[in-house]
């Protein structure tokens, strides 16, 4: 049996569930292949930095696999309906006989796996699924009376439980080198029409790709960095974060490779030891929360919130507003800098995150979809299913929400999370000269019209109240 390996979101040849089956059980080879659907990129908004990680990505795959005989084709088709179509002619030229690919849970691409596998199984053509993304699959961690959680602190007690009982499959290494066979690697892209790298603004360098890459990122940070992580993790000026998320969200890395490293400087143990590797495997497994509840909610796949009783508030869609919010000119000092650090490195640390999605929504009253559209549009890490998870977190649409009362301070967040005003130096260099707190609150340091720096644009005690009696009228009525 030859087999075709459909590469997605999982660009690497260590620990990669399907690759590692094909590899098994292959009698007469493996052929890679990747999908290049640029029309239903733009549709699911991904932007150019993401693009041109992947590329990178897929290039240091091509590599890998090159080097263990397996051939990496590309197909093209604009949109994820031509896939099923591609994917057998491929087969049928490559003499493939099954196939082999790792689950992905957003509503198109369940669909379009579907249709694949019903057309191949209609060719007489073998296909297995297998779950990769997640450690456990949604469906595998379910409340007592058999549902989906809604709620996070509950299904990490469930997934940490199912973990400590041994339900987890454990990483597989590499995969196995295979003969030489008669099938031509495709040159891989450098670019796709659609998306243009060179108005990206991030330094390639900042994200090199490759597994090599993501193993040395985690090595780093679990020997040096992980027992301080519930300290630093919410300081931006400090690099208290392992920086992978680029990495998990195609898949250069496994989240299996990850806790089980965490798990090595730890004694094995999950949930008690060093607090920095239960907080950071926690993180993890919010990851893992959020791919489990759009594959059981799929409405938030289709711009819904999660929350239905959500889909009623009237949201502003100010376009003046919001391109202050996303050029960092708002006239709040860590609003600004967290928003340029996204422009310039294609990635944002995660309190930043919270602080400007619930100030694009709480302050601004800006609908949360245009803030998620412009993060999946800008981040090198972006993934449907945090971003989306995020942004209803914040808008207080969505699970484990932010009661919409609890709204930040963009100021005292600043001051709390950037005490010194390091990180706001670094990406607003215009304040940098300012002492003190003052930099927290530029208008404070009398220097009106001095600066070269816009003043808030908003008020946000008046926005608070503004936005608390929208919250309350619809909870009213
Ligand atoms: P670490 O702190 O080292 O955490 C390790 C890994 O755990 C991360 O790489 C990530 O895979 C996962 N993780 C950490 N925090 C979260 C979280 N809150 N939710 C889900 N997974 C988490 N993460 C993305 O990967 N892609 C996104 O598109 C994305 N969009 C977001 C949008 C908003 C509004 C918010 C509030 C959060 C978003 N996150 C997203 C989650 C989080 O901000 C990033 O995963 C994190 O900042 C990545 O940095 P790191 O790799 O250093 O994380």
């Amino acid at each position: 049996m030859r087999a075709l390996v459909w590469f997605r979101s999982d660009l690497r040849v260590r620990d990669n569930t399907a690759l590692d089956l094909a590899c098994r059980r292959a009698t007469d080879g493996v052929v890679g292949v990747f999908a290049v659907c640029p029309e239903q990129w733009l549709e699911h908004d991904w932007g150019a930095p993401r693009v041109d990680f992947l590329l990178r990505s897929l290039r240091a795959l091509g590599t890998e696999l090159a080097e263990r005989n397996i051939p990496l084709r590309i197909v093209a088709t604009d949109r994820f309906d031509g896939v099923p179509a591609a994917l057998t002619s491929l087969a049928e030229c490559t003499g493939c006989t099954a196939l082999f690919y790792n689950r992905e849970y957003e509503v198109n691409e369940v669909a379009r796996d579907e249709s694949v596998s019903s057309l191949f199984a209609e060719r007489g053509r073998a296909v297995r699924a297998c779950t990769d993304k997640v450690i456990f699959a949604p469906g595998e961690v379910l409340t007592k009376q058999g549902a989906p959680y809604t709620v996070y602190s509950p299904f990490k007690k469930n997934w940490r439980a199912r973990y400590l009982e041994g339900d987890a499959p454990s990483a597989v290494g590499l995969c196995k080198k295979q003969p030489e066979i008669d099938v031509r690697p495709d040159p891989l892209p450098e670019s796709i029409e659609g998306f243009n790298f060179g108005e990206i603004g991030v330094r390639p360098d900042l994200w090199e790709a490759g597994e090599q890459e993501a193993k040395r990122r985690l090595d780093r940070f679990v020997e040096s960095r992980i027992g301080d992580y519930k300290e630093h993790r919410d300081l931006p000026a400090i690099s208290g974060t392992s920086t992978l998320s680029p990495y998990l969200a195609h898949g250069v890395i496994s989240p299996r490779q990850c806790v089980e490293a965490a798990l090595g400087v730890n004694q094995g143990r999950i949930d008690s030891g060093d607090p920095g590797v239960i907080g950071w495997i926690e993180e993890l497994i919010w990851r893992e929360f959020y791919q489990h509840v759009i594959a059981a909610f799929p409405r938030v796949c289709k711009g819904r919130a999660f929350r239905t009783d959500m889909d009623r508030v009237e949201w502003s869609h100010d376009q003046g507003l919001f391109d202050a919010w996303r050029e960092g000119r708002t006239g709040y000092p860590i609003v600004d800098a967290a928003m340029r650090q996204l422009a310039q490195t294609g990635w944002m640390h995660n309190r930043l995150r919270m602080i400007v999605a619930m100030f694009l929504t709480k302050d601004l009253m800006i609908d949360w979809r245009w803030g998620e559209r412009h993060f999946m549009n800008r981040l090198v890490d972006g993934d449907f299913a945090s971003n989306n998870g995020g942004w209803q977190w914040s808008a207080s649409t969505g699970t484990d929400a932010q009661p919409y009362f609890r709204i930040f301070n963009p100021t005292t967040q600043g001051e709390k999370f950037d005490r010194d005003g390091e990180f706001i130096r670094r990406f607003v260099p215009e304040l940098s000269e300012l002492p003190g707190k003052a930099i927290h609150d530029p208008s404070s340091a009398g220097l009106f019209g001095e600066l070269d720096y816009p003043d808030p644009i908003v008020d946000h005690r008046a926005a608070r109240e503004t936005t608390l009696a929208r919250f309350k009228a619809l909870a009213a009525g």
